[in-house]
């Protein structure tokens, strides 16, 4: 069966099979990963291992800090302005879909601080991106989210902020596309996507960021947990541990940028089928497609229904569209294999002969 949930999603199969054959005894120490102590030293090299792996992986300079955090990117949705928001006391939102909606509605709980939309795609229902931002004036930074899970856009090209500090959000797109680190100020993602399972949220920050942080609880503050290096208290070990092992399979594969080519091609398989059928459709403007969550739609409630239904019974699995847009989705990520898409396709051609 193949799985095409949003998240969590699918596993490389190589991962599930090592952790399996790892299980009982990590590392020939007789204990399972989610029995040993995070003040080991088995787990302090697996820690360090699997930060230097995802610094290879996106080239991360010297003057980034890789944190290794919990809560969920829902959390950082609040941590963020408050951590990072102290000089300007105020914050530009790219709003590209739900989610950045969702993250410029939890920055609004900071008190004191000003939160702006400086560009939304609403008006067009979020079937494109925004490429041009209005800005005036001194901004903390201004927030986007490269790719939106549900809407299904990507952002190839970040749009110009004027040396503004630009916060992502790459929760979906995290290892499947290839950005440049120094364009960010901070990036954030949760694992359950394109690197592991839930639990974890990578985080990587701009260290001279770190100095304006004001003293805030411990669990809140991103210099605390920089300074202890992500294990301020018990960390998600086995959620690292599994990060660890996509970040070494990703290497093997030949790293994001072979990532990001087999995701083109993966989504050119859907999309050459979508734009050529009769009964499905994906509404999005073709420049700001996403390799990663592709929705569609036949027009028809029921129908869309009765094909995840059909779907489902043949192994094609969690293909239900959000249901803030309804349809269905495709998820492609990084685990997800061309024999997944073609499956897929050769579904949705026999469900269009049948009910087209
Ligand atoms: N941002 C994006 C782009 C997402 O796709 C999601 C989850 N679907 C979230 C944030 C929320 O993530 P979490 O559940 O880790 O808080």
């Amino acid at each position: 069966m193949y799985n095409f949930s949003a998240g969590p999603a699918t596993l490389p199969h190589e991962v599930v099979l090592k952790a399996q054959a790892e299980l009982l005894s990590f590392k020939d120490s007789g204990m399972s990963v989610m029995e040993i102590s995070h003040r080991s030293d088995l787990y302090t090299t697996m820690a360090s291992e699997a930060e230097q792996d995802l610094r290879d992986l996106m080239q991360i300079p010297d003057n980034y800090e890789v944190l290794f955090l919990q809560g969920g990117a829902t959390q950082m949705f609040y941590t963020l302005p408050l951590n990072f928001a102290n000089q300007a006391h105020r914050v530009g939102y790219i709003n590209t879909g739900h989610w950045s909606e969702r993250a410029e509605e939890e920055a609004r709980y900071v008190s004191g601080l000003t939160v702006e939309e400086v560009g939304s795609s609403a008006d067009q229902h979020f079937t494109e991106l925004v490429h041009q931002v209005t800005l005036n004036g001194d901004y903390d930074f201004i927030h986007l989210t490269t790719n939106n899970t549900i809407e299904g856009t990507m952002y190839r090209d970040l749009p110009e902020l004027d040396g503004r500090t630009l916060v992502a959000d790459l929760s979906s797109n995290f290892l499947g596309q290839i950005y440049n680190v120094n364009d960010f100020g901070i990036i954030y993602a949760g694992a359950q996507k394109n690197s592991g399972i839930a639990g974890l949220t990578v985080a990587i920050v701009r260290k001279d960021l770190l100095e304006q942080v004001p003293d805030l609880p411990a669990m809140l503050s991103f210099s605390k947990q920089a300074a202890k290096h992500s294990a301020l208290n018990t960390p998600p070990v086995f959620a690292i541990y599994m990060a660890g092992l996509v970040f070494k399979w990703i290497k093997e594969q030949g790293g994001v940028a072979a990532m990001q080519k087999r995701n083109e091609a993966k989504a050119q398989l859907l999309y050459e089928f979508l734009d050529s059928s009769n009964l499905f459709r994906n509404p999005v403007v073709s420049a700001d497609r996403s390799t990663m969550n592709i929705p569609f739609v036949t027009g028809d409630a029921d129908l869309d229904a009765l094909c995840v239904q059909e779907a489902t019974k043949q192994g094609l699995m969690s293909l239900k569209g959000h249901k803030s847009v309804g349809g269905l989705r495709a998820s492609l990520y990084n685990a997800m294999t061309i024999d997944g898409v073609q499956a897929l396709v050769k579904f949705l051609g026999e469900f269009e002969k049948e009910h087209g």
